[in-house]
């Protein structure tokens, strides 16, 4: 059987479908991923190949920096994912897993550049 997870954003009009390939959540700390998620991005990295998106529609992209642009839900305003060009993986923010994912933060991206009010989440070294 297929080992899939599904996701959706907070009012439901974006549903994602996705193959279960990710190894785990990575956690980045970088600059732009604060100013847009008011915190790290936690987030599993999938080939855009093995995701089913619905709702595309109410989706609204931006260009976050000139070779990544980031979707978010019109409506709600929940951060999806984001696109690196040239477009291979989409990386597709954690928190808008429904269930359990079965994975854990296995690294921390750009570790450097957290701000001061919280510690580095545990990853294996
Ligand atoms: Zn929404
Ligand atoms: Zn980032």
């Amino acid at each position: 059987m297929e080992n899939r997870l599904s996701a959706s954003c907070h009012c439901g009009a974006v549903r994602l479908d996705l193959a279960a390939s990710a190894a785990g959540v990575l956690a980045c700390h970088c600059g732009d991923c604060q100013k847009m998620h008011g915190n790290f991005n936690a987030f599993l990295a999938v080939p855009v190949a093995d995701v089913r998106l619905q709702g595309a529609e109410a989706l609204v992209w931006y260009q976050s920096s000139a070779d990544a642009r980031r979707a978010f839900c019109g409506t709600c305003g929940a951060r999806v994912l984001k696109e690196v060009t040239p477009a291979g993986r989409w990386l597709i923010s954690a928190g808008l897993i429904d269930g359990p994912t079965g994975r854990h933060i296995i690294k921390n991206l750009w570790a450097q550049a957290k701000p001061d009010w919280y510690d580095l989440p545990a990853a294996p070294a």
